[in-house]
């Protein structure tokens, strides 16, 4: 019977039915202050952006939108939602963050922007859908909300739908407090991403040209140039997320030190960070071509090798080039013979077979803490690099392709 009754719906027809059934399933789902970034209290709230909710929010669900600090759970606002899209469907206007789906407000349904704090007696009164069914509460701390109760999607009991519904117009509006002032500031970690090898490689060369920046001298930490030279981490990346996001970027918009992501970001493009004062582990000679036949065989071309390795050995500089190349060409490929071992070995092992050479064939000329320009750089495959560098040593002219 009821399959012959839905059959009978047009298509219209069936979209609203089920849309409104699905109307009751409310949900509570949690931000971060970079889910809040840029919103003033009074703002509409504007959609949402997080990794799963396909699969668990659909069309017509209520959102409400929660945030813990200092163990109270407070109520940021609540929407109705239109639709769902992932990134590549594109977000909703005036959303800033990145996120791999978002949820879009129907039109008229999104509250205000607000902090409303919920009461102990509301918040131990909250049950939820299958799982763990109420709010967690702090062991050690009485009456506190346990920081990471709220960080799932979870879905609401009608009745405690009702009350965070009521929560939105009679729970009291309380200011921000001094850390959501602080860490709204702070740029999300989507947008610190941002920062390639090839940016901070430019801001190195920036600073080490004197370049004024905002952030002072470091404390605690060096970063270790490719030439030897000590400048503050801080600074090296500031100036980079600076290039990165083409706004003016001060101290209080990310931080620096042990765990963070701006250490993490310089450490993956190459470069050592250390305490002040400790000095950088030795680099050890590995290259596969002059391991093979003495230098000293061929005492023309010897030398010249042995400084155009020399200069070849800093990863920071060949990272820095091969972001650059990708973002010029879209992809890694041998600037000699153009093969793309990508096509040929697979994405992230056929990279491991463009290697950087040092493309200026006087480097004897240069004086000793002359700065790298990625201009100066070439992306070879492994043959070409090894056919070059046996020209090199020979004392042989290279010849372009
Ligand atoms: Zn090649
Ligand atoms: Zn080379």
């Amino acid at each position: 019977m009821r399959s012959s009754l839905s059959q009978k719906l047009t298509r219209d027809g069936y979209d609203r039915e089920r849309k409104e059934r699905q109307m009751a399933n409310a949900f509570t789902i949690y931000w971060g202050a970079t889910g809040w970034h840029g919103y003033v209290p009074g703002d509409p709230l504007l959609g949402a952006g997080s990794s799963d909710f396909i699969g668990k929010i659909s069309p017509g669900d209520r959102v409400y939108v929660t945030n813990i600090a200092g163990g109270v759970l407070r109520l940021l606002g609540a929407f109705t939602v239109d639709r769902i899209t992932t990134a590549s469907e594109g977000r909703p206007p005036g959303v800033t963050w990145e996120a791999k789906e978002y949820l879009w407000p129907e039109a008229s349904s999104a509250t205000s922007f607000a902090f409303r704090a919920l009461s102990l007696e509301l918040v131990t009164s909250l049950r939820f859908e299958g799982g763990a069914d109420q709010v967690a509460m702090d062991r050690h701390a009485p009456g506190k909300v346990e920081r990471n109760a709220m960080r799932a999607i979870r879905r609401l009991t009608p009745a405690s739908a009702q009350a965070l519904e009521e929560a939105l117009t009679t729970a009291a509006v309380v200011p921000d407090t001094p850390a959501d002032k602080r860490s709204r500031e702070r740029l999300p970690a989507e947008l610190l991403r941002q920062v390639t090898p090839d940016l901070i490689f430019a801001s190195i060369a920036a600073l080490l040209n004197g370049a004024l920046h905002e952030f002072g001298e470091s404390t605690d930490y060096d970063l270790i140039t490719d030439e030897g030279l000590r400048l503050p981490p801080k600074a090296v990346f500031g100036l980079a997320l600076a290039r990165a996001l083409h706004r003016q970027i001060l101290p209080k918009h990310f931080s620096a030190g042990e765990g963070s992501a701006c250490f993490r970001l310089l450490r993956e493009a190459g470069y050592h960070i250390v305490p002040k004062g400790e000095m950088v582990p030795a680099d050890i000679e590995n290259d596969p071509d002059t391991n093979e036949i003495s230098l000293d065989t061929y005492p023309e071309g010897g030398k010249l090798l042995r400084q155009h390795i020399g200069r070849e050995r800093k990863p920071a500089a060949a990272l820095a080039k091969k972001a650059d190349f990708i973002k010029k060409h879209g992809r890694l490929f041998c600037e000699r013979c153009q093969a793309d071992p990508v096509e040929i070995f697979g994405s992230e092992h056929g990279e491991a077979c463009i290697e950087v050479h040092h493309a200026r064939v006087q480097v004897s000329h240069m004086p000793e803490n002359h700065q790298t320009r990625l201009e100066d750089l070439q992306c070879l495959c492994a043959n070409c690099h090894r056919f070059v560098h046996r020209l090199l040593r020979r004392g042989l002219p290279i010849t372009a392709n």
